[in-house]
């Protein structure tokens, strides 16, 4: 007799493919039938079968308050009362562009989308028509959403331009697309001494957060700020994933460099579809209806997506929020490590404001390749003996984690019991 979760499955497999409505869900690489998800509260969601689960996925980034916040299931259920949508000017969108602007000051004006994808394709299609230049500049590793032209994977030989890295992009699409290695600063110096007058922008995580947690070294994104100053590029950090996640200012605050664009997404919509482009004025002019780069969006600063955005980067801004939540995900890494250290494997963990890394080789990664390095097969029966004690971790060795302001002490608590369990029966 198949479980409840299992019939579920089942049926979503008949008509959607492979059951999910993106990929990752699927538990592809872990192996194995995700549960079906009812409800969460807090730090915790339960499964259709009333299984509860601590949650360190967090709906892959945004849902930094934990699940349905009490104030912001208020702020959307009194704003839907009103309407759901106007494709007219509402004073919440007034109110989150003063909120970016003033949290990020090198956002100076943005302008809202439904996505984190749609605000990196549109951050790119802008910084090609503000500089009238072709070329794009990304890193091995990072992700910025599935536009054609960031669907790219590095060519063979160092300097080559990208390969489509999924069927259906044509190479035409992708051949302005420079892939390089991440944290290696004399391959971008090299290609800004080749390229640099066609580049039209780079683009990069400042923390990398999609191949599981690799950090941006201070130099490497130091080169890049003056590399594209110089050669009159637009520098794009996307903050889609980093974005009042690592910190009020995000990533660019903790390393204090300034990019020309920035591109968020996730935590600005407190698990609403909200996403954000936005940073030099006299770039962010060149759109239309002033200018002539061309991007719009029927839902875009959609009322009640924004209202649970405003709800919860309010709460976010609150003095100690990140102090707090930094001693969390400390406490989660160094707990974790120090368990694995007495299993005697191969493990490391780090993390950033409320994000996280672990992985299953000694010492913390500084690249895609090192990232590779990992123990893949280690990972996927840690996460089903996690699954089954009833934490939830991302089903793929190559996605960061998250913690919320709701675990605490008590969750840390229950998730160092099956890691315990865990780490010992990877023994045998
Ligand atoms: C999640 C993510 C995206 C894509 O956002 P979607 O809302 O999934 O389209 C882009 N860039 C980064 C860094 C992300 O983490």
């Amino acid at each position: 007799m198949s479980s409840r979760n299992q019939q579920i499955f089942e049926r979503a497999r008949q008509l959607i493919p492979a059951g999910v409505n993106s990929p990752v869900r699927a538990f592809g690489s872990v192996g194995g039938t995700p549960p079906t998800i009812a409800k969460g509260a807090g730090a915790r969601i339960w499964d259709v079968e009333g299984k509860e689960y601590i949650d360190y996925v967090g709906s892959w980034g945004p849902l930094i308050l934990g699940h349905a916040h009490r104030e912001v299931v208020q702020a959307v259920q009194a704003v839907a009362e009103r309407g759901l949508s106007f494709g007219a000017p509402t004073e919440g969108e007034v109110e989150m562009a003063e909120l970016l602007t003033s949290a990020v000051p090198s956002v100076e004006q943005v302008r809202l989308v439904s996505s984190g994808t749609e605000a990196t394709m549109s951050a790119i299609r802008l910084a090609r028509g503000f500089t009238g230049r072709s070329k794009i500049v990304k890193f091995e590793g990072c992700y910025h959403g599935h536009a054609d032209a960031l669907l790219v994977k590095a060519g063979s030989g160092a300097l080559t331009f990208g390969q489509p890295s999924s069927a259906g992009v044509p190479p035409e699409v992708t051949a302005h697309t420079l892939v390089l290695d991440y944290n290696d600063s004399g391959m971008l110096e090299q290609t800004f001494s080749h390229n640099g007058s066609e580049i039209a922008a780079v683009i990069v995580e400042p923390i990398a957060g999609n191949m599981n947690l690799v950090k941006a070294t201070p130099e490497f994104l130091q080169t890049m700020r003056t590399l594209c100053t110089r050669h009159g590029a637009v520098l794009i950090f996307d903050e889609v994933m980093t974005g009042f996640r690592v910190g009020l200012q995000g990533a660019q605050g903790l390393f204090g460099i300034t990019p020309d664009m920035t591109t968020l997404g996730k935590v600005i919509g407190g698990g609403m579809p909200v996403g954000a482009f936005g940073g030099r004025r006299d770039i962010m002019q060149k759109i239309a209806p002033l200018g002539p780069v061309y991007q719009a969006g029927t839902l875009s600063g959609n009322p009640v997506a924004v209202a649970a955005g405003l709800a919860t980067l309010k709460l976010v801004g609150a003095p100690g929020f990140f102090e707090s939540l930094s001693e969390t995900a400390t406490q989660l890494v160094d707990g974790l490590s120090h368990i694995a250290q007495e299993a005697n494997q191969d493990f490391s963990a780090q993390s950033v404001g409320g994000m996280f890394g672990m992985y299953f080789r000694a010492g913390v990664p500084q690249s895609f390749a090192q990232v590779m390095e990992g123990d893949g097969e280690k990972f996927n029966r840690f996460f089903h003996h996690m699954l089954d004690a009833g934490v939830t971790i991302a089903p793929s060795a190559f996605e960061a984690g998250f913690v919320s302001a709701a675990h605490g002490p008590d969750e840390l608590e229950r998730t160092f019991d099956a890691a315990r369990e865990a780490f010992s029966r990877l023994q045998d």
